[in-house]
């Protein structure tokens, strides 16, 4: 067992939005090195969840702790995401004119700024890292060849390497196999299997049958807080979840 107790803590958190709840009083723990899927329709507060952790909204009430009880709501958004907490949003975002790899270097050297790092020579541990992660993503391939050339899926894991580079132990993903093929999305289940145990994966998701295939603890959301927590075939049988998701 790869569980060591949480990393991150959501307690009671709510967020109002002119006096509209969109978190109302959500727990939310996971676990060091634990793949967690969220799901929930949407308004079901998925990402005000993420925007809390990572500092961009501040709740009204409530408190998240991560790792060994380190207050997020007193640190800023830039001390988070060096902190050790990585977040992706939808949209795969990367350099397109630089190769495979020195998006990944870029990501690496963060606020040295992008001409430094172009100029600077990698030394041996950076650059066995990139070479870590180009197998891990299965970009390996492409090292040589612009990202913006790279396929949809292949954009996604590119983006998902250089959030790697940075060494979180916690991954905030929004939706990442919106708009893959099937293959591509069974290439991400693996990824995301991969990566189990030594970094915390919290993956938000509409795609049912990607949930399903990734196999882990699901947390539905609803109206600001958790409705069901547990496997996929317990929470879909719950007819608490059901209620909801026939009403969508
Ligand atoms: P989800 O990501 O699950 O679809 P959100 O967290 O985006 O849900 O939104 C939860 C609710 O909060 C929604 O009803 C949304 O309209 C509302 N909301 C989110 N952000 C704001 C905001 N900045 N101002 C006003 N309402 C917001």
């Amino acid at each position: 067992d790869t569980r060591h107790g949480p990393v991150l803590y959501v307690e009671d958190v709510t967020v109002s939005f002119d006096g509209f709840r969109a978190l109302d009083a959500l727990n939310l723990y996971i676990d060091d090195g634990e793949l967690r899927c969220i799901i929930g329709p949407n308004g079901a507060g998925k990402t005000t969840m993420m925007d809390v952790v990572t500092g961009k909204t501040r709740p009204d009430t409530g408190s998240v702790y991560f790792g060994s009880r380190i207050d997020l709501l007193k640190r800023s958004e830039t001390e988070i995401a060096q902190g050790g907490v990585g977040r992706k949003f939808q949209k795969p975002t990367v350099f397109p004119r630089h190769t495979t790899e020195e998006n990944l270097q870029l990501a690496r050297a963060g606020d040295k700024g992008v001409w430094a790092s172009l100029f600077h020579r990698p030394e041996e541990a950076e650059r066995a890292r990139v070479a870590d992660v180009l197998t891990l993503t299965g970009l390996a391939g492409e090292a040589g060849r612009p990202a913006g050339a790279l396929s949809h899926g292949q954009k996604q894991w590119l983006e998902i390497g250089m959030l790697l580079m940075q060494n979180p132990r916690l991954l905030l993903l929004d939706e990442p196999v919106a708009g893959m093929t099937g293959q591509e999305m069974e290439r991400t289940a693996e990824l995301f299997q991969s990566l189990e145990g030594s970094h915390a994966v919290v993956v938000v998701e509409h795609d049912m049958e990607f949930v399903r295939s990734i196999a882990r603890e699901v947390t539905v959301l609803h109206q600001g807080s958790v409705l069901a927590e547990g496997d996929m075939a317990t929470v879909q049988n719950d007819p608490k979840v059901v209620e909801v998701y026939l009403g969508e």
